[in-house]
């Protein structure tokens, strides 16, 4: 009886090792993973690459490395600084198209009274004004000057004004020049009469009485060796109280008459517009010599007279 139920329990062994195998064949290879198992996520997508590089490149394309300076520094100019840089010279073309007879203090403070503006004389054969004279000598000082450096400053550079004699002294002050220099022509009753002469203030109407000696000398001696018109004998400079010009200048200033238009020989040097630029270049080495204080040797007698209005119908201003 025994062997029976040995060969029974076999049997069932059998049978559950038949079952297992067939649920693992019906199962079928799952054995590693779940089929719910995502599929891996794709490789980190590749940054996109970034426009800054490229921007670089583009920029440094564009703009080559600078190419070594080729301008080449000059030399040091030798030109030296203009002489007359940093002084300032008043030019007075004296009198204007239309003469002002009204009045004013010939000097500060003065109960004497002057016209403000006399008309000035006129070529004895050209019949030049002397306003017209004035002021083409005068422009042509002013280039002069300032092509050597200096501040000019003009009373006036056309005819039509109404500028009195006082006003423009006044110009100058308020300018402060170093040097006025007012430009006139003169004319006398004696028509032989010819030459330049110059006129200062007189010492008690002026601060300045020695610097306007010394302007006056030089430029009567520059004016006269340019130009070659002979100094007035007697009277190659005048001091003068009379002139409001001078009376209401507180800074240096002198007056040349450049020559006599009631006389043919300098009228007709005055009223050549060739020989004014001649005339000019003489005051400008005057005025250039008096600024940088260059001796003068003119030998010019000076005339202490006249100083009453009484006295003055020559030199109009
Ligand atoms: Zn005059």
């Amino acid at each position: 009886m025994s062997a029976t139920h040995h060969s029974c329990l076999s049997r069932k062994a059998a049978f559950l090792l038949a079952a297992v195998i067939l649920f693992a064949a019906v199962s079928g290879c799952a054995s590693t993973k779940p089929a719910s198992v995502p599929e891996p996520s794709a490789p980190p997508a590749t940054a996109e690459p970034s426009a800054e590089p490229l921007q670089i490149d583009l920029v440094a394309a564009e703009t080559p490395e600078p190419a070594p300076a080729v301008t080449l520094t000059p030399s040091p100019s030798p030109t030296p600084e203009p002489a007359l840089k940093g002084f300032i010279v008043g030019i007075d073309p004296g009198h204007q198209l239309h003469y002002d007879p009204s009045d004013e203090p010939v000097a500060p403070g003065s109960s004497t009274m002057k016209k403000k503006v006399a008309g000035g004389c006129q070529g004895v054969k050209s019949r030049i004004f002397e306003y017209e004279v004035n002021l083409a000598v005068g422009l042509c000082l002013r280039d002069l000057l300032e092509a050597d450096g200096a501040t000019v400053v003009m009373t006036r550079t056309v005819q039509d004004v109404n500028i009195s004699n006082s006003a423009r002294a006044i110009m100058f002050n308020d300018a402060n020049v170093d040097l006025g220099i007012r430009i006139h022509a003169d004319k006398a009753s004696d028509h032989n009469k010819r030459g330049v002469h110059m006129l200062i203030p007189k010492e008690y109407r002026t601060d300045w009485y020695d610097t306007n000696l010394k302007a006056a000398q030089c430029i009567l001696e520059h004016y006269h060796s340019v130009t070659g018109i002979p100094i007035v004998k007697g009277t190659g400079i005048s001091e003068r109280g009379d002139q409001s010009g001078f009376n209401w200048c507180t800074r240096p200033i002198v007056c040349i008459e450049m020559g006599y238009l009631s006389n043919p020989e300098d009228d007709a040097l005055l009223s050549d517009p060739d020989f004014q630029k001649v005339m000019a270049r003489g005051l400008y080495e005057g005025i250039r010599a008096f600024l940088l204080g260059e001796p003068s040797f003119v030998e010019a007698e000076i005339n202490t007279g006249s100083d009453t209005l009484e006295d003055t119908e020559n030199s109009d201003e």
